[in-house]
């Protein structure tokens, strides 16, 4: 049987229409929203719909997920593989880039569509470690002994079942040298139902430290259902950080970025990284240009304790980890 979360999860908003109805928006949206969806699919669960303003086409919640004709128009810059992640795969499905811990794509699939992802172009689905059969991956992880941290990313690790998930968090915590599962999601925050007993069961039991890297990019993401799933999560021995994208005509200005992290800290989350856009191609509307992104952080850090400033990031393909952007 289904649960809950799974109902809702098939039951997400994947036709611009409806979506348009649904916020009382206007019809001259249709079309391009259509043609933009058939390159990359309109899917938004309706908990995070219900999140937005009706009637404001500049929502910022809407912004991320609504199709627009000009992602269609071809930018200078903005690429097919904007992050280049080919050269570090180490095995299927697993990206080791950065020393002792390694990327494995659970799954290539997503609750939610977010129109500035990569993954626009790469589903990944293909190359995923379950695709795989898990095995080449797990003794890719058991082979070198200087990997003490798995991240499960994808896509979404969580769009997997809670029995897929418990299966392999227990084979890989029978690997030796490993001190920390991560689990990089959206679903708390799109699809915050997915927090359920049969997860925290596993997650609870799980050996291994345990952090959780949810992605919120505006304070109007955090309801009560989400702040109750992400207390749950807490209380089944997670750390808890957050990273943003900075998207222009989202969260482009140090108010909202502020509050954010205000109301993240309320909700047991430590802003951790503020990504600068992947240049990918059909996500140029989003670009914030390095010069504003540095002035956003001065102005964060003109507000805010230390602890409540994201490191503001951008991948550079080879770079041992994620390149600060500095501001000062
Ligand atoms: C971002 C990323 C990580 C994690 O980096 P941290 O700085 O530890 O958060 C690990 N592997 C890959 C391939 C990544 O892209
Ligand atoms: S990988 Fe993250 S940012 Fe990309 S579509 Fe999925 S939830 Fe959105």
């Amino acid at each position: 049987m289904a649960s809950q979360w799974q109902n809702e999860l098939a039951d997400a908003v994947s036709d611009p229409a409806e979506l348009l109805r649904l916020l009382e928006l206007d019809t001259s949206l249709l079309e391009p929203a259509r043609a933009a969806s058939r390159e990359f699919p309109l899917r938004v669960p309706r908990s995070f719909v219900a999140r937005m303003r009706k009637r404001d086409p500049f929502d910022p919640l809407l912004r991320q997920v609504l199709p627009l004709g000009t992602e269609l128009e071809p930018q200078p810059g903005f690429i097919h593989d904007a992050v280049g992640d080919m050269p570090s795969r180490a095995a299927p499905g697993v990206l080791h880039k950065y020393h002792g811990r390694v990327l494995l794509i659970a799954t290539g699939a997503c609750a939610v569509n977010c129109r500035y992802c990569f993954r626009r172009h790469f589903p990944y689905a293909e190359e995923s470690a379950r695709t795989a059969g898990w095995q080449p991956a797990l003794q890719y992880i058991r082979s070198d002994a200087g990997i003490s941290e798995v991240i499960l990313s994808g896509g979404d690790p969580l769009s997997l079942s809670d029995r897929i998930l418990a299966d392999l968090v227990s084979r890989l915590q029978e690997i030796p040298q490993l001190r920390t599962l991560r689990i990089h999601t959206r679903q708390p925050i799109v699809l915050p139902a997915r927090v359920d007993a049969e997860l925290l069961s596993w997650l609870r039991n799980c050996r291994l430290r345990k952090v959780v890297v949810v992605h919120v990019n505006h304070a109007h993401e955090l309801n009560a259902e989400v702040i109750e799933a992400l207390a749950k999560l807490h209380g089944a021995g997670a750390t808890l950080f957050n990273q943003s994208v900075l998207l222009r005509g989202v969260n482009d200005s140090a108010e909202v970025l502020a509050e954010l992290s205000q109301q993240l800290f309320t909700a047991r989350v430590i802003p951790y990284y503020l990504h600068m856009l992947d240049r990918v191609r059909g996500a140029a509307h989003f670009d914030v240009p390095d010069s504003q992104a540095r002035e956003i952080v001065r102005g964060l850090r003109a507000r805010l304790p230390g602890y409540l400033v994201p490191r503001l990031v951008r991948e550079v393909p080879g770079a041992p980890a994620k390149m600060p952007v500095t501001a000062f």
